[in-house]
């Protein structure tokens, strides 16, 4: 009242509320008329009354013709949710979650969380108002474990099925069972790819809904020879069509955020140098962990007269469209999940795409209009070296983590579950021997309690196992922080290259007294939770605020977690045999033993690893004797990353059921060892398929 006084008639605080509303209606109003002009629309009316007459319906679509924003609109004003029932979107990735919610959320003119949400691992944002929520595939697999006939939805849209991740494969099978005894729930498997007759055959002949695509022609260029380095290639060729090409933004595919950070530094340094005469080249990098305000960016138009070079990983194949993408720069590579049984290794694996994915790449360029495609690799390489299709995830990972939800669900019998493709039965029976190993399954293949409380934290059964073991040592508190720590990324580090030295210094600093990554971790949180979770702090040591913050999000989600779990949350102040014991007590398959010429040999697995140059056990003298690592990560050699000394002698104590006195011997001579590997071996399948599945 005194300020409206002051400004003495004109009320330009009216004046200023009265433009901003205007400006959000002319918003909205664009937003609105943007969503009559995708392909999806036209075929609404037709899509509700196919959605209305069938319970299942397998949905196919170009990408960027609006599957994945509209459809869930279109179910929610149908009034698919008035009765409180959800519509549940599923996406394999993360990002895609959370862009596609925030971007639905805008269009309908909501605030994010609210009517529309997300939920991603240790992220809610829904509330409970929310009736479209998108999620990952996992948490929708979780949701089953609370709500195994999934009640609360009318609707579920399992988005991208074309990807086959490993969550939505599981999903299929479950709700297809859910589908038989709950006929008011609709069902739509969603899929960019025109495999849709798979799809369809697995859903008893559920009908497929074709939504016609708009594709320009896009014109490919292979390479003439092989590029020996892509990233210096990819750098090349985009700063080549920027300086040449007519207007049009470019994306460039990379396999991760290191690759993209390089990148987007050697760009940013090299646009340095154009002069003015060139426009400007507007960088956005997006990958999974990049922060959420920037991820918003890659959507952005580049400012008139400035060109927009995106640079992505393979989010930007089918789960993430962006408008005006005129050139596609391809150097054929993504990183896939690989596993081995034999040595239950899984690792990350740069590798080549498939010609399905390569095709997919080069479209996203002819969206719009006419596109160009410039593909890293040669044609001969293109028909002779790619593979006709991506292997489903299923069948290239480790199982123990799909096998721990399913039997929480009561499902026992693996080997009649509904697969679409199911895994090698060898995968299986590894997957129940960790379990059972881990003491989360009994000798008849049951849930035992701990494995109960496994199946509640979201996390790799062995992480899960090494908390729950932790309240038998006394040290929840501590393995909960080193748990989220890992959870929270790999990049707790940043080591710029004028300050490679201090930053090496700061960082092994946390290591001092060799303790290890595991609890040089602990330490670099507790020192932070006593800055007051100060940015500055994080500075100052060289550590990554970003993955702090985000350790202390997983945190506090595990903490309410282990409450559910009645899991005493004790400290054991200061006791690191204690963490390093209930660490082991989970990573016990995850040892490795130094050898005289300093490499190390995994134990049981017998394969040759040696310490990651980024641990601080790397440079240790002399190097512990044993060791427990968090996972093998492959590049010129194979790695492990994490890594903790550990005593022979708590492997006996710890997991006597998978160590006896004669694995923690000295290495002994060839052939005596080959046949160890083999009595190794045959120990460990003691238990066959028949002990699990009770096959009679
Ligand atoms: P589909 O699922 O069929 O691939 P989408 O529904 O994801 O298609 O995309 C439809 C349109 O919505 C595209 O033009 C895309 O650019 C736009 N869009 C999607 N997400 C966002 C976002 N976060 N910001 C801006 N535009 C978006
Ligand atoms: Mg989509």
């Amino acid at each position: 009242f005194v300020k409206s006084a002051a400004m003495a008639g004109t009320e330009p605080e009216d004046d200023e509320l009265a433009d901003e509303i205007d400006t959000k209606v002319t918003l909205q109003r664009e937003l609105q008329d943007q969503r009559k002009t995708l392909p999806v629309y036209k075929f609404k009316d037709e899509l509700l009354k196919a959605i209305a007459e069938h319970q299942i319906i397998i949905v196919v679509g170009e990408t960027g013709s609006g599957k994945t924003t509209q459809i869930p609109q279109y179910l929610h004003e149908a009034g698919y949710t008035t009765n409180g029932q959800k519509i549940a979107c599923t996406q394999p990735r993360r990002v895609a979650a959370m862009s596609v919610a925030a971007r639905v959320a805008q269009e309908m003119g909501v605030k994010l969380g609210h009517e529309v949400g997300y939920s991603i691992r240790f992220e809610d944002c829904t509330s409970e108002k929310t009736v479209v929520k998108y999620m990952t595939d996992g948490m929708l697999l979780r949701e089953f474990l609370g709500e195994p006939d999934l009640t609360s939805y009318g609707v579920v849209v399992l988005d991208e099925a074309h990807e086959r991740s490993i969550s939505t494969d599981i999903l299929l099978g479950l709700v297809k069972d859910v589908a038989r005894f709950r006929p008011d729930l609709k069902l739509l498997i969603s899929s960019a790819t025109l495999n849709a007759e798979k799809f369809s055959d697995f859903f008893d002949m559920a009908p497929v809904f074709k939504i016609p695509g708009r594709r320009y022609k896009v014109d490919i260029h292979y390479t003439v020879a092989p590029e020996a380095d892509y990233v210096d290639a990819a750098v090349a060729t985009v700063l080549q069509l920027h300086v040449t090409q007519l207007p049009g933004d470019i994306l460039l595919f990379l396999t991760g955020q290191q690759e993209i950070e390089t990148v987007e530094e050697i760009l940013r340094r090299r646009t340095r140098g154009l002069g003015t005469k060139i426009a400007e080249l507007v960088i956005c990098p997006i990958y999974a962990n990049l922060p959420t305000e920037l991820q918003a960016k890659i959507f952005e138009p580049a400012p008139p007269g400035a060109r927009k070079v995106v640079l992505a990983t393979n989010i930007a194949e089918t789960s993430l469209t962006i408008d005006g993408i005129s050139y596609v720069v391809d150097p054929g590579f993504c990183k896939v999940k690989s596993y081995s049984p034999r040595t239950g290794t899984e690792s990350l694996l740069v590798r080549p795409v498939s010609k399905p994915s390569a095709d997919q790449r080069a479209g996203r360029s002819g969206r719009t209009g006419p596109g160009k495609c410039f593909r890293l690799f040669t044609e001969h390489s293109y028909n002779k070296d790619m593979e006709d299709q991506t292997v489903p995830e299923i069948q290239r990972s480790n199982l123990a983590s799909v096998v721990l939800s399913l039997k929480a669900l009561g499902i026992n019998d693996l080997v009649s579950f509904d697969f679409m493709d199911p895994p090698a039965s060898e995968g299986l029976l590894k997957a129940l021997e960790d379990l059972f190993a881990l003491g989360a399954l009994n000798s008849r293949g049951e849930l035992t309690k701990t494995g109960r409380r496994m199946v509640e934290l979201p996390l790799d059964p062995m992480m899960a196992k090494a908390i729950v073991a932790s309240e038998r040592y006394g040290c929840s508190e501590e393995v909960l922080t080193v748990g989220s720590m890992l959870s929270a990324g790999n990049a707790v580090f940043y080591r710029p290259k004028d300050k490679a030295l201090i930053a090496d210094a700061a960082r092994q600093r946390f290591n001092a007294g060799n303790v290890g990554d595991h609890i040089a971790l602990l330490n670099v949180y507790t020192e932070w939770e006593q800055s007051g979770h100060s940015a500055q702090w994080c500075l100052d040591h060289f550590v990554q605020s970003r993955t702090m913050r985000r350790a202390r999000d997983v945190r506090e989600q595990l903490v309410a977690l282990l409450e559910r779990v009645e899991i005493e949350r004790r400290s054991g102040a200061g006791d690191h045999d204690a963490v390093r014991k209930a660490i082991t007590a989970g990573y016990f398959r995850n040892t490795a033993q130094r050898r005289r010429d300093g490499s190390y040999r995994t134990a049981k697995s017998w394969r040759t690893v040696s310490v990651h140059p980024s641990s601080g056990m790397a440079r240790v003298d002399p190097p512990p004797r044993w060791v427990v690592y968090h996972e093998l990560v492959e590049t010129t050699k194979e790695y492990m990353r994490q890594v903790t000394e550990l005593k022979p002698e708590w492997l006996l104590e710890i997991a006597p059921h998978y160590y006896q006195e004669n694995n923690l011997n000295k290495p002994k001579p060839k052939k005596a060892r080959e046949q160890g590997a083999a009595a190794a071996a045959a120990t460990e399948r003691s238990l066959s398929l028949n002990d699990f599945f009770n096959v009679q």
